[in-house]
């Protein structure tokens, strides 16, 4: 098999992390490719409080941590930083997405990106930053591969149509249509019913509550033929349109499911809740019906105070002031007035404060560059030897090759493979393989790198090892080969493998000094070596040194 590392780079497309049939190493490609599927299933489901996402999402970090694979990691990380978006700790999860969307640019890592830009534009949206909302929606729909989850293609394109939509711009309209149209084909009914309440929402930016109440009207029709009940968001633009339009009595109507309380608290902020009860009160005023109204404003008060909601607390004050005005106590009214003015403008400094900080907050990076040095050391390992992976060979044999050190003709590249390596998975067993991979790889390390000047050991694939030498002749790397060779062959061996030697073959290319050298040419020179040195027998080193 390839190394799981490897693999990380074909997450990506849900298909490429089926198991291969590998004899023997099937559990571990079946235990990626659940677990792949989890979390596509959690990215999917994440949309939606509930479904266990949190439990889930950290199951699935601690999964992808274990099998060394940082991608899916970081998917499942995406999903408890949404979380924590939705909790109101929006700067948590924007420096979280900001972490992410570094490393998977780094890393090339499309989807991942996708999903970062997703989780930004719907925090930067919160933070009232619109514009840097859109960019981030227009990224996440671009980056979004045509074979993600249709679910998910219904999501990063509803997030851009309400960004378009909140800038007041109406291309929103032809973007939900589309949208609309997918999660229709997917008989996807809650999410038809977001994007519904999304557009009318949109069209009450616009000012135009009878394009709204088409779409609202279209939403009840939806949820009532599934039988799914509306929640306090819908519920609220729903009331909204219907007392714009001056249909207060259906207004009420309409509303009236909303004040059941798994409806009103289902939002994880409690925030959907206090806003339905507010603008309740103000279509009860409206009414007349002045007392119902007071009940409704005392109880948005009680959980504005609950859940520390200061801006739907401010506005509530100001309703308190219209309704003592509507029960002709002008006095009252008129100091609660004072209030909301006083109130509304500390509102404003603080929510600047906060959004600043927040902002601020989101690009602090210390926190975040310890994170993305540990998602990178992650990404240039193997997880089953914690040797360096074929991604770092790419990125630092270049550089050792065209350092001084490579003119002066003293870097050896040399490639070990085990010498008959299935024999010890077909007698012994698969875990024995895996076991004399990792002894390998801890001799290696103690006996492979002379000193630290360069050099290193690597994990290519499967049983074969890169060697990188800096500093010595090429006499004096194939003398050192050789005792790397008698190293591993001398290892008692005889506890794990039973009578079964552990041997290497070594096939070696050092730079001279007339040539300057690439990496694949050596490693081509060493490769043709490794090749002789099995057709002469196993067990030895070939170099030009002889
Ligand atoms: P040769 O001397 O010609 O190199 O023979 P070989 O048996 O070592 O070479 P071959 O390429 O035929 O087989 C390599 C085997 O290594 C096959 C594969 O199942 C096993 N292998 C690859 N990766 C792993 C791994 O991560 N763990 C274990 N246990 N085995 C692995
Ligand atoms: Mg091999
Ligand atoms: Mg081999």
């Amino acid at each position: 098999m390839t190394t799981v590392v490897e693999r990380s780079d074909q997450e990506r497309g849900p298909s490429a992390v089926l198991p291969s049939g590998d004899g023997g190493t099937g559990d571990l490609w079946a235990a990626v490719a659940d677990l792949s599927a989890a979390v596509a299933e959690l990215e999917v489901d994440s949309r939606f409080d509930g479904a266990d996402v949190e439990s889930r999402a950290d199951l699935a970090v601690a999964a992808a941590r274990e099998l060394g694979l940082v991608e899916l990691e970081l998917r499942a990380t995406l999903v408890l930083a949404d979380l924590e978006r939705k909790r109101g700790n929006v700067a948590v999860a924007g420096r979280r997405a900001r972490d992410v969307l570094r490393w998977a640019g780094e890393n090339d890592a499309r989807h991942l990106q996708a999903r970062s830009h997703f989780l930004l534009a719907g925090a930067f949206q919160e933070l009232g930053d619109l514009s840097s909302a859109l960019e981030h929606a227009v990224r996440s729909a671009e980056l979004l591969g045509q074979d993600a989850r249709p679910e998910l293609r219904v999501d990063h394109d509803a997030r851009l149509a309400d960004c378009l939509g909140l800038n007041g711009d109406l291309a929103a309209r032809e973007r939900y249509d589309h949208v609309l149209g997918l999660a229709e084909d997917l008989g996807d009914i809650r999410r038809q019913v977001v994007v519904l309440n999304n557009r009318a929402y949109c069209e009450t930016i616009f000012g135009h509550y009878e394009e709204a109440l088409v779409w609202i009207t279209r939403l009840q029709t939806v949820a009532g033929n599934h039988d799914v009940g509306l929640r306090g968001a819908e519920l609220d633009t729903l009331g909204r349109v219907l007392m714009e339009l001056g249909r207060y009595e259906e207004a009420e109507a309409a509303m009236l499911p909303g004040l059941h309380p798994e409806v009103l608290d289902a939002s994880l902020a409690g925030d959907a809740g206090a806003d339905f009860l507010l603008t309740l009160a103000e279509l009860r005023r409206r009414r007349g019906r002045l007392d119902r109204a007071q009940e409704s404003l005392d109880e948005c008060v009680r959980r504005c105070e609950l859940h520390g909601l200061t801006g739907i607390r401010v506005r509530a004050r100001r309703e308190q002031a219209e309704l003592h005005a509507a029960g002709g106590r002008y006095r009252e009214a008129f100091e609660a007035h004072k209030l909301y003015a006083d109130e509304w403008m500390e509102l404003q400094s603080t929510e600047r404060d906060a959004r600043a900080r927040a902002l601020q907050a989101m690009y602090e990076t210390t926190e975040a560059r310890q994170q993305t040095l540990r998602y990178r050391e992650l990404s240039l390992r193997d997880p089953l030897t914690g040797l360096y992976n074929r991604r770092y060979v790419d990125d630092e044999l270049p550089r050792l090759l065209a350092a001084p050190a490579a003119a002066d003709g003293a870097v050896t590249v040399a490639l070990l493979d085990l010498d008959h390596f299935k024999r010890i998975n077909d007698t012994c067993s698969h875990e024995t393989g895996d076991q004399v991979l990792r002894t390998v790889a801890d001799l290696l390390q103690e006996i492979g790198t002379p000193a630290d000047d360069g050099s290193f050991v690597a994990r290519l694939g499967g049983e074969e090892f890169l060697l990188v030498l800096v500093g010595l002749s090429p006499t004096a790397a194939a003398r050192h080969l050789d005792d790397v060779r008698l190293g591993l062959s001398n290892h008692p061996w005889a506890p794990m493998t039973g009578d079964l030697p552990v041997t290497v073959s070594i096939g070696a290319a050092s730079t001279d000094t007339l040539v300057s050298p690439t990496p694949s040419d050596m490693l081509a020179r060493a490769d043709a070596r490794l090749y002789t040195a099995k057709r002469q027998g196993r067990d030895r080193v070939v170099s030009e040194a002889g």
